[in-house]
C-alpha cells in the first residue's frame, strides 16, 4: 500500500483510501477510480458526508467498493444498484424526498479520449497489457478530474410496492412475491 499511495499528497484522498482499503482487500486502480468519481459527484451535487445517497454503478468490478464505504451505499439499503455494462462509469444522486419521482443526479465516466494523454494509465484502461496499480493510480492521482467526462441527469426514483410474502407450495419456505404465483422461483425453475 505504502508503495501504491507515496504518489498521493492530498490527506483527505489518503484518508478515503485508507477507509477503502480494508474493505476492498488492497488498492486497485478501480477501487481508486470509485474514490474519484465520488469526490466528483460530491464537488458536483454538494452532498456533505453521511448524507444518503443513490448510486448507479455500471461495472461490478472494483468501484463498487468506494461507494459502499466512502457513501455508505450497499446493496442491502438499496443504495448501490449495479448496472453491469462493464463500464467505468456510475450515476451518483442524493435520495429523493418522500412523493418525488425524480431528482439530479450526476453520470461520470472514466474517458478513454482523456485517459490516452496519460500512457500508462490508458495502457490499463485498454488492458493491452499489465500494468501495475502503482503506475495506472500515479497517473490518475496526476490527471485528477482531467480523464473523466460527466453530466447532470435525471435519475427515476423506483416507487417502492408494499411487499407481499407467500408460503411456497412445494418447498414451505417463504419468499417475496412478484406476482401471484404459488412455488418460490427455485422450485417453479426446478419443476418446469
Ligand atoms: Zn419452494
Amino acid at each position: 500500500m505504502e508503495m501504491v499511495t507515496r504518489s498521493i499528497s492530498d490527506p483527505e484522498l489518503l484518508r478515503q483510501i485508507v477507509r477503502v482499503v480494508p474493505s476492498h482487500g488492497y488498492l486497485s486502480t478501480g477501487a481508486f477510480v470509485g474514490i474519484q468519481i465520488f469526490n466528483i459527484a460530491r464537488r458536483a451535487l454538494g452532498f456533505s458526508e453521511g448524507e444518503r445517497l443513490f448510486v448507479t454503478c455500471e461495472t461490478f468490478s472494483c468501484m463498487p467498493d468506494a461507494f459502499q464505504v466512502l457513501g455508505g451505499c450497499t446493496i442491502g439499503n438499496k443504495g448501490l444498484w449495479i448496472e453491469d455494462l462493464g463500464k467505468m462509469a456510475a450515476t451518483i444522486s442524493k435520495r429523493a424526498p418522500r412523493g418525488a419521482t425524480r431528482i439530479e443526479g450526476v453520470r461520470i465516466v472514466l474517458d478513454p479520449a482523456k485517459t490516452a494523454s496519460y500512457p500508462r494509465l490508458h495502457t490499463w484502461y485498454m488492458n493491452t497489457e499489465k500494468v501495475p496499480h502503482e503506475e495506472a493510480i500515479s497517473d490518475l492521482n496526476r490527471a485528477e478530474d482531467g480523464v473523466y467526462t460527466w453530466e447532470m441527469v435525471e435519475v427515476e426514483v423506483a416507487e417502492k410496492p408494499k411487499k407481499r410474502i407467500a408460503i411456497c407450495k412445494n418447498c414451505c419456505e417463504s419468499f417475496v412475491l412478484w406476482g401471484d404465483e404459488r412455488l418460490c422461483r427455485s422450485c417453479a425453475e426446478g419443476s418446469s
